[in-house]
């Protein structure tokens, strides 16, 4: 959609397909980054889009047995707003899908599936082929369909996983009335499990993180022992716990941590998840996406706008991106080994000495705040530049 945007902006023609007929779902994250949120600033839509419904947070502390550790500040970063925009992310789509009708060349399909590539006679991709038969032709193909993109598939592009020891049960608990959402911290860990508690309004979005597997075990054991593991995880989710009847009221979301070796081949490019599947971890992969889409956007425009092929510049995308998200995927892989996969054993009896170190140098906090909060290698908007959006 940020590409769409984009490229749009910049006079591109695009067609953007989404298989669903709307943005309603639940479990793609919640989190509008800083490095996000400057994106919307370059655009001069930053003030448009927090006029949304959200929650600003500008520090993030984790509960480990107990104890409340303070871990990552971003209250010190020279952007615009330093601070994580807890919006659902259906809000978002549809704000942009709003601010691409502004322009001509912004074709947004919904309910349009795309099931695979069209090759012109050369061997060249030149479009794709839609589930109700149909082929959209295009110059070029973005593959930005997500962690099981059948695009990048099809392209048969070289694929590195680097694994992912858990999975993610997600689901809603109503907030008692009576009781303030923020009482509830966002992460929750104790030598039953991990839960996250994402604030949206008069719900919490909750998150347990479970062992790669290990649903069905967890089903046979029945809601009622579920329930009574989220309260003993997160005392204060108990007033809401009687809401999960069944295993019907939670999904159950994979983890994949992968990436492509290369992005692109003649006639396509991979972008965000469909590039590189990011874990929940630090809740960065949205960034990760939009980046991709602003450097996509900045590389091609102007090109695509004067007619070149855009083939040769495909690398370059790439180049642009590949270091911050390797080094992201790195941070989030030490993540699942230190304190993931010991949590899910039962192992985690104390916090890590870094999270020590972070809870009791407060200074240290600015350095994780930093890198959540921004990532590596921020992309501008330079396609072109001009706010006229005010
Ligand atoms: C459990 C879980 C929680 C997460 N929480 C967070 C978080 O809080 N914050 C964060 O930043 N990241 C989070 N992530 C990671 C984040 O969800 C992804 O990194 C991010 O959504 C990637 O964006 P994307 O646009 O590349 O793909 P997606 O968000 O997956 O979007 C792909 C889109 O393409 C559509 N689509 C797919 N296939 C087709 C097709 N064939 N034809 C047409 N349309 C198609 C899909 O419907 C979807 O709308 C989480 C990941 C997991 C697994």
């Amino acid at each position: 959609m940020v590409a769409g945007l984009l490229f749009a902006r910049a006079g591109v023609p695009i067609v953007i397909l989404e298989k669903h007929a709307d943005f309603l779902r639940d479990f793609r994250g919640d989190t509008v980054h800083p490095s996000t949120l400057e994106v919307f600033h370059e655009l001069g839509l930053l003030n448009a889009l927090l006029k949304l419904p959200h929650t600003p947070i500008d520090s993030v502390g984790l509960d480990l047995n107990g104890r409340r550790y303070a871990v990552a500040t971003m209250k010190h970063l020279r952007v615009a707003a330093p601070f994580i925009a807890m919006m659902p992310q259906w809000d978002l789509l549809n704000f942009i899908a709003d601010c691409g009708t502004r322009y001509p060349t912004f074709d947004l399909r919904m309910s349009t599936e795309a099931t695979g590539l069209a090759h012109d006679a050369a061997g060249r991709i030149n479009g794709v082929k839609l589930a109700d038969g149909g082929f959209i032709e295009a110059r070029l193909v973005i593959a930005a369909d997500g962690r099981r993109s059948v695009l990048r598939d099809a392209a048969e592009l070289p694929l590195h996983d680097l694994g992912a020891p858990m999975d993610v049960l997600w689901f809603r608990l109503q907030v008692p009335s009576g009781q303030a959402q923020g009482e509830v911290p966002l992460g929750n860990i104790t030598p039953d499990g991990m839960v996250i508690a994402i604030p949206r309004g008069d719900y919490w979005q909750c998150a347990r993180i479970i062992e790669k597997g290990a649903f069905a075990k967890m089903e046979a054991r029945g809601i009622a022992a579920f329930r009574d593991e989220i309260t003993r995880i997160a005392p204060g989710l108990a007033g809401g716990v009687d809401a999960l009847h069944s295993f019907d009221d939670i999904k159950l979301l994979s983890v994949t941590l992968d990436r492509l070796t290369r992005w692109s081949c003649p006639g396509l490019l991979a972008i965000g998840d469909a590039a590189h599947a990011m874990s929940p971890v630090g809740g960065v992969g949205i960034n990760l996406a939009v980046q991709d889409a602003v450097a996509a956007a900045n590389v091609l425009a102007k090109p695509l706008t004067d007619g070149v092929n855009p083939d040769p510049l495909l690398p370059r995308v790439q180049a642009r991106r590949w270091s911050a998200t390797r080094r992201m995927q790195m941070i989030q892989r030490n993540a699942h080994e230190r304190v993931i996969s010991p949590m899910l054993r039962g192992e985690l009896r104390s916090a890590p000495m870094a999270i020590r170190l972070l809870d009791t140098f407060p200074p240290l906090r600015r350095i994780p705040g930093r890198v959540i909060g921004l990532g590596f290698g921020r992309q501008h908007v330079q396609s072109p530049l001009a706010k006229e959006f005010q």
